[in-house]
C-alpha cells in the first residue's frame, strides 16, 4: 500500500460524491459557487450572471472486457482504492475522446498484459457503490489474441475462476450482476 492508498478515506469520498462533489468555487472565475434549482435538479451554479458556469454533475463512463476461456472467467484482484484486493472484471474509466471499445482494450492490456479482439457487446450497467463516483460499466464479451497473462498496473493478481468458484469479494454490485448475467444466458440450460 503506497501512501496516496494510505490517504483513500472511502466514506469522504461517498459523503462527498452526492454533495456536488464538494466543489465550492466556481473553476471559471474562482467565486463561491451557490445552490439552485437548474432543469429539475439542486446545481452548483456561479452567481455572476456575466459567467454562468453551472456543475452538472454525470456518472462516469468506465468500459472492460468480460474475457472467458474454458468456462472460466478472468478477473483481476484490485491493487488500488476502493476495495485493495478484491475482485473485479478487468475495466477502467473512459479518457476524454475514447470509444468505449478503445478502453476496455486499453484497459484489459494494462491491467493484464493480455491483447484482446472484442467480441458482442455484452452489456451496460449503472453502479452506484463507488465511492469515488457514480458509475457506468460498458462491458464487452473479447477474445485473446495475444500477449501474455500477468498482473499489471492497477492488478495485485489476475487469473481465471471457473463460475462455481467465484471468488466472495467482488467490488461492485455491477460487476457481480454481470456474472450473474452471463450465468443465465450463456451457461444455464433449461
Ligand atoms: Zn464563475
Amino acid at each position: 500500500m503506497n501512501k496516496h492508498h494510505k490517504n483513500f478515506d472511502e466514506a469522504k469520498f461517498s459523503a462527498r460524491k452526492d454533495n456536488h462533489c464538494g466543489y465550492t468555487f466556481c473553476p471559471l472565475c474562482s467565486t463561491k459557487l451557490i445552490e439552485k434549482m437548474r432543469d429539475g435538479r439542486l446545481r452548483m451554479v456561479c452567481p455572476r450572471t456575466e459567467c454562468g458556469f453551472v456543475f452538472y454533475q454525470n456518472p462516469v463512463p468506465a468500459a472492460g472486457g468480460f474475457i472467458v476461456q474454458d468456462d472460466q472467467v478472468l478477473l483481476v484482484k484490485r491493487a488500488h482504492p476502493p476495495r485493495i484486493g478484491w475482485w473485479c472484471f478487468p475495466a477502467g474509466f473512459m479518457e476524454w475522446g475514447e470509444h468505449p471499445s478503445e478502453t476496455a482494450i486499453r484497459e484489459v492490456k494494462e491491467e493484464t498484459g493480455l491483447d484482446i479482439k472484442l467480441g458482442p457487446f455484452f452489456e451496460v450497467y449503472s453502479g452506484d457503490d463507488d465511492p469515488r463516483t457514480k458509475a457506468i460499466l460498458i462491458l464487452y464479451l473479447a477474445n485473446i489474441i495475444g500477449g501474455e497473462l500477468h498482473a499489471a498496473d492497477d492488478a495485485l493478481e489476475v487469473r481465471f475462476f471457473s463460475f462455481d468458484e467465484l471468488p466472495k469479494n467482488i467490488a461492485f454490485k455491477s460487476h457481480i450482476q454481470a456474472l450473474a448475467d452471463y450465468n443465465q444466458r450463456f451457461r444455464k440450460r433449461p
